[in-house]
């Protein structure tokens, strides 16, 4: 059964990217723009991976990253930030907000994809239908 993917971008250009490679890979993907709204469909659809823009309008990627990790349903799925400004001291406040991995824009399409792969393969599988 396919992977699903929930991307939480709000710059679309980058969106349409992720959904294209990961759907010419063979995922499901999921989207939008806003925060909020993506623990929401986490919460809802149970993606296998969460990949997760920080800076995002109203409440950023790192925050809606704590909600997901303390909501027991959403805790378990990887999340992978992709974020704008990579700068000293970042990595460790998105590794302390919860995230598995991060990757600095612009994202490669190779770096991404391996990432993407290597999350997905130490994820477990899900325990049923929800
Ligand atoms: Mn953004």
């Amino acid at each position: 059964m396919p992977k699903t993917v929930l991307i939480v971008e709000d710059n679309e250009l980058n969106q349409t990217l992720f959904v294209d490679i990961l759907e010419s890979r063979g995922y499901l993907t999921l989207r939008t723009p806003d925060g909020v709204t993506g623990f929401e469909i986490a919460r809802a659809r149970q993606p296998d991976l969460i990949v997760m823009d920080i800076q995002l309008p109203a409440i950023s990627g790192l925050e809606i990253t704590r909600w997901i990790k303390s909501d027991p349903l959403v805790a378990h799925i990887p999340v992978l930030a992709v974020t704008a400004f990579a700068m000293r001291g970042d990595e460790a406040r998105i590794r302390e907000a919860g995230c598995e991995a991060y990757l600095p824009k612009p994202v490669s399409l190779a770096a991404f994809l391996e990432e993407v792969e290597s999350l997905l393969a130490r994820s477990p599988s899900r325990a049923g239908p929800t």
